[in-house]
């Protein structure tokens, strides 16, 4: 068989273009925060994971643009070597203050930094425990450490003990221990249980990571995240996020104990070997976070819209299974009926998100949809108002 066969014989994605369902790689012609237009039609997008509405900000445009002007438009060579700037190093600071770390590490995209983090921190000898609906990087950076890898149920707290207990029992006691969740899970927009999690990792000397991508920015009375949430302090040893949600730019980050943060700065090859974050984009999340910090009435209003849509979607009939946050999923069920979901809202105006096997399990397909501090009202109403005639006509509710 000749290696691009498989490519040749991939027909599904063609087979959903042709029926004119296909929701993938949406090609976005102009957008404001809440809003994305599409073949010239204007759609609501409740698809997005820019929760605190800041990609369209004056602030953080002009402090982009300014560092455009400033550095150029890339570093053209990893931080390691010559793309680090002062930017890179303020923002690195106020991230470990914002954490209440001791220090952080900047990284190009959050995927590398779970990419460098756990395939570095992870060693031949040792263990690193995932939650099944953990995010593919973190799936990715643990099948790139020499380490073993475990899988335990969503949240499944005494599953994991178990697995922890039965490696005591067996006497390898002396295996470097590490568990990986997301703080929110960004399919079901259910919270970790960070507390748990970090008394069973005390207990058994692992070291917890929480992945507060979908989490950072509006969680937490500061923003600070899940363990900010959950009123943990400092003790969670190492936190990932990203800038390419809350942050309104791209890029990534893990804040943690200063001794930590020097080995990755020397070892993790995604950040050495690939370049750094462009300037105009660090400065944007310097100036995200500026926002983030002083207009706690963004995440007032987050959580406003999310109790609203939460209730809205409910009352409808909907099941939107055990969120939390402002990230709302509407199950559906089969694929077939999920695209033509997704469609129907589509050309009714709601840019959605489609999710589908093997991001979630079989039959479990949904509608991810997700909000941001700046929907108004109407455009709200909106969205449950298409949900409701949508999931009517298809049998849904
Ligand atoms: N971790 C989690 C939990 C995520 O949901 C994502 C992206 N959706 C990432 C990491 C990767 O982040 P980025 O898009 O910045 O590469």
């Amino acid at each position: 068989m000749h290696l691009l066969d498989k490519c040749r014989s991939f027909t599904r994605a063609r087979e959903v273009m042709a029926a004119g369902y296909y929701p993938y790689f949406v090609p976005i012609e102009r957008s404001n925060d809440t809003e994305a237009y599409v073949n010239g039609e204007r759609k609501i997008m409740v698809g997005s994971n820019n929760y605190m509405g800041l990609t369209h900000h004056p602030c953080v445009i002009e402090a982009a643009q300014a560092a455009l002007k400033k550095y150029g438009s890339g570093c053209t060579g990893s931080r390691f070597l010559n793309g680090n700037t002062d930017l890179h190093e303020r923002l690195e600071s106020r991230l470990a203050e914002f954490i209440g770390t001791e220090a952080a590490l900047v990284f190009s995209t959050g995927y590398q930094t779970n990419l460098g983090v756990i395939g570095t921190l992870v060693g031949r000898n040792d263990k690193v425990y995932l939650d099944k609906l953990d995010h593919a990087s973190i799936v990715d950076g643990s099948r790139l450490s020499y380490g073993e890898v475990a899988r335990f149920k969503h949240g499944d707290l005494e599953g994991l003990r178990r697995q922890l207990e039965s490696e005591r029992a067996s006497g390898l006691e002396e295996v470097g221990r590490m568990v990986v969740v997301d703080g929110v899970f960004s399919m079901e927009g259910d919270i970790a249980d960070a507390p748990g999690l970090l008394k069973l990792c005390e207990e058994f000397d692992a070291v917890l990571v929480l992945d507060d991508a979908h989490a950072i920015g509006y969680l937490g009375p500061t923003g600070a995240g899940t363990a900010e949430y959950h009123g943990l302090g400092d003790r969670v040893p190492l936190t990932i996020g990203t800038f390419s949600k809350s942050f309104a730019s791209i890029g990534g980050f893990v804040a943690g104990p200063e001794p930590v943060i020097h080995y990755l700065r020397h070892h993790a090859r995604s950040l050495m070997f690939s370049a750094s974050m462009p300037p105009a984009s660090v400065a944007a999340v310097l100036a995200a976070l500026d926002i983030i910090q002083k207009e706690p009435e963004r995440r007032e209003r987050l959580w406003q819209i999310t109790y609203r849509m939460m209730e809205g979607f409910r009352s409808l009939g909907f099941e939107i299974g055990p969120t939390q946050t402002p990230i709302i999923p509407i199950m559906v069920g089969p694929m077939e009926k999920t695209f033509a979901f997704w469609k129907a809202v589509f050309d009714a105006g709601v840019f959605t998100n489609p999710v589908m096997p093997p991001a979630v399990p079989e039959n479990s397909c949904r509608l991810r949809t997700s909000y941001i501090a700046t929907h108004t009202d109407e455009q709200l109403d909106y969205v449950l108002d298409t949900f409701g005639k949508v999931g009517k006509a298809l049998g849904v509710i």
